[in-house]
């Protein structure tokens, strides 16, 4: 059986960008133009995980691959030709803006289609057996994105375009996808929303974004019933709520599910250290919710990056994971452990954590879920 992690990343997925925020948002006056252009989706985060995986050497250790980008046909699995041809001409002539939060420039078609043939080639890599798990450092990301509106700097729904063409090859296979980006999956929740073979956890900052989903109730519909499960967290949860989750609601809902491939959705900016949201994760939180989720499948698994905006921090996080999936013995020691242990929750935050994380569990008991 093969022990190897392939990690799936393309130089040009660096490239995506989001320079032309800068002629969307009011620069100019008192304004001063932004260096990122005024994206927090910037590559630095990204590039910046890679670089220090080849600094440590955790490199050599993975199998570095590179990918074809997705063709039309495997995008138009999810997304509307018209939606793709918008999109495509938008790109030739110089980039833009199709929805909410994602501009892009020159070529940003042909890089999206990058980003998710990379989500496409991890997969299938690893239903082959070509590898026991794998990491897509896909950018730019995909879980918020719907088939014809893209937001919340994803453009292409990179993990269902991946499950659609590993499922044209088999039917019969059953996903899970476990999104941890701190951010509500919606985009992957409304494109599996009323199907039974594909089963969406996103566990999220309660309303951080988008601010109208991601609310406990939402389900699934039709024979899709039971196949979504939504787990808000209130702000200012770190390492004992998460694992937490893990063990009593995560766990428990991909053991009764069975699938035969987890995929996670895999935003690093439910750090202690991310602009965008409020959570207090650490490297070694991300170690503990990989392992939860190897221990299950016996270290199978896929991992496609999503969000993730310190640019400090995430690489330590995603180097972290990437240590646990491997069995690396190399170490990216946390630069910022023991000041992140000093502003863990209290006693109290715990217990009030530990309140919600009840009330989850109650919830989807009833639901017969867990
Ligand atoms: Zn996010």
């Amino acid at each position: 059986m093969t022990t190897t992690t392939g990690f799936y990343w393309d130089e040009r997925c660096f490239w995506h960008a989001g320079a032309h925020y800068a002629q969307l948002a009011a620069v100019g006056g008192l304004v001063q133009p932004m260096v990122s252009g005024g994206l927090p989706e910037a590559p630095e985060t990204k590039r910046r995980l890679k670089n220090l995986m080849d600094v440590t050497g955790l490199s050599t250790e993975l199998a570095m691959s590179r990918a074809p980008a997705a063709t039309r046909a495997d995008l138009l699995r999810i997304h509307p030709a018209s939606y793709l041809d918008r999109f495509e001409a938008m790109s030739d002539a110089g980039g833009g803006e199709l929805g909410l939060r994602t501009p892009f420039g020159p070529d940003g078609y042909d890089i999206a289609a990058q980003s998710a043939g990379l989500v496409m080639a991890a997969v299938a890599s690893v239903l082959a057996g070509t590898h026991r798990n794998a990491y897509a450092l896909s950018r730019p990301p995909g879980h918020h994105c719907l088939p014809d509106w893209p937001n919340g700097f994803c453009l292409l729904n990179n993990i269902a375009i991946a499950i659609e063409a590993a499922k044209a090859r088999d039917p019969d296979l059953r996903v899970a996808v476990v999104d941890w980006d701190v951010h509500h999956g919606n985009g992957t929740e409304a494109i599996f929303y009323d199907r039974d073979d594909v089963l969406t956890i996103s566990v999220h900052q309660d309303r951080c974004y988008p601010i109208d989903t991601g609310d406990v109730s939402a389900m699934g519909r039709g024979a899709g019933q039971g196949a979504n499960m939504n787990l808000p967290l209130p702000p200012g949860c770190g390492h004992v709520a998460y694992l937490d989750v893990m063990q009593r609601l995560v766990i428990p809902r991909l053991a009764a599910f069975d699938p035969d491939l987890v995929i996670v959705a895999c935003g690093f900016d439910a750090s202690n250290y991310d602009p965008l949201a409020r959570m207090m994760c650490s490297p070694e939180t991300f170690r503990q919710m990989t392992k939860a989720i190897m221990d299950l499948t016996g270290g199978r698994m896929v991992a496609a990056h999503e969000g993730g905006y310190s640019e400090v921090y995430v690489p330590f996080c995603g180097h972290a994971m990437l240590e646990e999936m491997s069995g690396s013995a190399i170490r990216a020691p946390d630069p910022l452990a023991a000041r992140n242990a000093g502003q863990q929750p209290d006693a109290r935050g715990e217990a009030f954590h530990r309140g919600v994380v009840d009330d989850l569990v109650a919830h989807f008991r009833a639901a017969g879920q867990i």
